[in-house]
């Protein structure tokens, strides 16, 4: 892409613009791996701002798209630094390069391949990844799946919002089903104990006893520490 004054070829060519195929299997294979993650930086085609200047995010004369934003979202697992280096990592052919949080570093087309270096741009990509792929379509356009050394998101804790029992502190006189779990943690920590959902002296007894055995504060309520001890 050059720096042409936009024509009637360029609009065409972004009229009918399509992202490399390439990069649809690294956006859909990141779908997949964080179906909920957030898009609000992914980006495929180059707004009025990169049109005026060269930019993977304009199509090239094919009318195709060369490169991607992915939107940095540690919470759903995507981390911007993180998957910048498992893309280096893979050492992929297809990568010219890629700019994450304030770095660039370049493929195998140089310059200084797979190695991360200062980026001076205006746009210091803070909260997405930036990937570019080789100029040549039988590389930009190679559907195959991308292999992301080191980079995985653990579906159960990138998209199951964790909801822990809430453990309010215990003491003698209180019953309910909060006591009736604490007496069952108490005999499945050994004690001898009835569950009846009532703190009386007995399950006192058994929560000092515990206590000493865990070498916490031996007061016989149950607190954070406790409750800490007896689930852990
Ligand atoms: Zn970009």
């Amino acid at each position: 892409m050059t720096n042409a004054p936009a024509g009637a070829a360029t609009s065409a060519a972004i009229r009918s613009w399509r992202l490399a195929k390439s990069l649809m299997v690294l956006r859909d294979q990141i779908n997949a791996l964080s179906p909920n993650r957030s898009k609000v930086a992914d980006g495929t085609l180059g707004d009025t701002a990169h049109s005026k200047r060269k930019s993977d995010h304009n199509p090239n004369v094919r009318g195709v798209v060369q490169a991607l934003d992915l939107t940095d979202d540690p919470a759903h697992g995507v981390d911007n630094r993180k998957l910048a280096q498992a893309l280096l990592d893979s050492r992929d052919r297809r990568i010219k390069y890629v700019i994450a949080d304030g770095e660039i570093c370049s493929g195998a087309g140089g310059p200084s391949p797979w190695v991360w270096r200062p980026y001076t741009g205006t746009n210091a990509h803070r909260h997405h990844v930036h990937i570019s792929v080789a100029d040549d379509p039988k590389l930009y356009d190679d559907a195959s799946a991308w292999s992301l050394p080191g980079f995985n998101v653990p579906p159960s804790k990138a998209e199951k919002p964790v909801t822990k029992p809430v453990n309010p502190v215990l003491v003698k006189g209180n019953k309910g089903p909060d006591v009736e779990r604490l007496q069952k943690l108490l005999v499945a920590n050994g004690a001898k104990l009835v569950v009846d959902a009532d703190f009386g002296d007995r399950t006192e007894k058994a929560v000092r006893s515990f206590q000493k055995a865990a070498r916490i504060t031996v007061d016989g309520k149950v607190g954070a520490q406790t409750w800490e001890g007896l689930l852990s």
